[in-house]
C-alpha cells in the first residue's frame, strides 16, 4: 500500500529533498497536497509532476496564476493562510512540515490537531509554541517525527527507552562557517560568508542561524519539547565533520549515537518510511577514509546566541517565542544588508530584555507575542541605524 504525503514548503530545500525521495519510489508514495510561499511556477510544476490533488500558494494574489498553470490537471488550486491550514489537516498518511519560520506554525498545528503523523522540519514552530504543540499532539494522538538531523538521530537512539533511563542528550553542532574565525572576523561577516555552510546546503535563514549558532540554540529548545528533558540534561558539542548527528547517554554510562553522511535525505527518508526503513542514494560512510572525528566545546563568547537560547529555555513562558521572533527579524535584516552580523544576537538579547509578556495560553497568544516582538525588534533596528 502506498503512503500519501502532504508537503508544506514543497519548493524549499527540505521540500525538494523529500520530493527527490518520493519520486524515486513511485510505488511507495502518492502526493496529496503541496504548498509554497510565492514561487507559483515551481509549485505548479511540482503539483503536475507528482499528480497532487491540491496546491496552495500562501500569497493569495497569485491564485489566478496558479489556477491558470494547473488548468487541465486534476489538481485544485487554493491560496492564503486558511487554505494552508486546510491542506495541512487534510487526509494524508504523513504531513511534512517544511515551511521556514513562525509562518509554518498554524499549518503545523492544524496537522497536529487533526491527529496526523507530522514529519517536522519547521523547528521554529516548535520553539515558538512548544508547550501548546506538544499538548495538542498528545490530545489528538498525533505523532511528531523529527526531520532535523540531530533530533532524528536522538529519536533513533532512544527508540524503546524509558525517559528515566536517559541521563542526557548531546546535540552535535558543525560550528558553522565561522567555527575557527576570530571574534574580529565574525564582527565583520557578510551575508555571503554567513550562508556558505561547510557541510550542508540549506535555505538562507537556517544557514545564517548556523553561522550565529542560533540554529543550535533553537535545536536545544526543540529537543526539550520533543524529548521532555530539562535544559541541564541537554548538552551541545561542536563536531565539525557532521557525521555523528547526535548522541544519547544512558544512566549506565552507555552512549548511543547515530552516524551518517551529512545528507538530509537520510533523516527525511527515516520519517517517510517510519516505522520501516527505505533505501536512499545518500553516500555511505567510509570510516577509514574519514580517519578521524573531532569534537570541541562550543564557545558562547564568540557565539552568544547559544547562551541566549539556553536562558530563554530556562526562563520559559513567552521567552522562546520572543527569542524566535526577534531572531527571524534580525536574520532577515542581516540578509538584506541592513544590519551587521553581531547585531543579530544583540537584537535578540535586547528583545528578550524588554519583553514582559505572560506565557502564551493559545496559538493566538503566540502570534500576538510574535507580532509585538517583530515590531519591537524592527524599532530597535531603526534606532541603531539612525
Ligand atoms: P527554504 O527557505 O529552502 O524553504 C522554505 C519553504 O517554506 C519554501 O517552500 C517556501 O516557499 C515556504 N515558505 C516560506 N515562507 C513561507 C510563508 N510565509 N508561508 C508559507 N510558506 C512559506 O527552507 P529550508 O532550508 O527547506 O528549511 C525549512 C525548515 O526546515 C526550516 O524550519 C529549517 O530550520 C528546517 N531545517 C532545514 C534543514 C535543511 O537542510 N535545509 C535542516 C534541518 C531543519
Ligand atoms: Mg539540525
Amino acid at each position: 500500500m502506498s503512503k500519501s504525503v502532504t508537503i508544506l514548503g514543497a519548493t524549499g530545500s527540505i521540500g525538494t529533498s523529500a520530493l527527490d525521495l518520493i519520486e524515486r519510489d513511485p510505488g511507495g508514495f502518492t502526493v496529496s497536497a503541496v504548498t509554497a510561499a510565492g514561487n507559483v511556477a515551481a509549485l505548479a510544476a511540482i503539483a503536475r509532476r507528482t499528480k497532487a490533488r491540491l496546491a496552495v500558494i500562501a500569497d493569495d494574489r497569485l491564485l489566478p496564476e496558479l489556477t491558470e498553470r494547473l488548468a487541465g490537471s486534476d489538481c485544485s488550486a487554493a491560496a492564503g493562510d486558511q487554505a494552508l491550514s486546510e491542506a495541512a489537516s487534510g487526509e494524508a498518511d504523513l504531513v511534512i512540515a517544511a515551511i521556514v519560520g513562525c509562518a509554518g506554525l498554524k499549518p503545523a498545528m492544524a496537522a497536529v490537531e487533526a491527529g496526523r503523523t507530522v514529519a517536522l522540519a519547521n523547528k521554529e514552530a516548535l520553539v515558538t509554541a512548544g508547550v501548546l504543540m506538544t499538548e495538542a499532539a498528545s490530545r489528538a494522538s498525533a505523532t511528531i517525527l523529527p526531520i532535523d538531523s540531530e533530533h532524528n538521530a536522538i529519536f533513533q537512539c532512544i527508540s524503546g527507552a524509558r525517559l528515566e533511563d536517559i541521563s542526557r542528550i548531546i546535540l552535535t553542532a558543525s560550528g558553522g562557517p565561522f567555527r575557527t574565525a576570530s571574534a574580529a572576523a565574525i564582527r565583520s561577516a557578510t551575508p555571503r560568508q554567513a550562508v556558505a555552510h561547510p557541510n550542508w546546503s540549506m535555505g538562507a535563514k537556517i544557514s545564517v542561524d548556523s553561522a550565529t549558532m542560533m540554529n543550535k540554540g533553537l535545536e536545544l529548545i526543540e529537543a526539550h519539547y520533543l524529548f521532555g528533558l530539562p535544559s541541564e540534561r541537554i548538552d551541545i558539542v561542536v563536531h565539525p565533520q557532521s557525521v555523528v548527528h547526535s548522541l544519547v547517554e544512558f544512566i549506565d554510562g552507555s552512549v548511543l549515537a547515530q552516524l551518517g553522511a551529512p545528507d538530509m535525505r537520510i533523516p527525511i527518508a527515516f520519517a517517510l518510511a517510519w516505522p520501516k526503513r527505505m533505501a536512499t542514494p545518500a553516500e555511505r560512510l567510509d570510516l577509514a577514509a574519514l580517519a578521524r572525528l573531532d569534537f570541541e566545546a562550543p564557545d558562547s563568547e564568540r557565539f552568544p546566541a547559544l547562551r541566549l537560547a539556553r536562558s530563554a529555555l530556562e526562563a520559559g513562558g513567552a521567552a522562546p517565542t520572543v527569542l524566535n521572533a526577534a531572531n527571524e527579524v534580525a536574520v532577515e535584516r542581516f540578509l538584506a544588508g541592513a544590519i551587521g552580523f553581531p547585531d543579530i544576537a544583540r537584537i535578540v538579547e535586547d528583545s528578550l530584555g524588554r519583553d514582559n509578556s505572560p506565557a502564551p495560553q493559545s496559538i493566538d497568544d503566540v502570534i500576538a507575542i510574535d507580532q509585538a516582538t517583530r515590531q519591537r525588534a524592527a524599532g530597535l533596528i531603526e534606532e541603531s541605524c539612525s
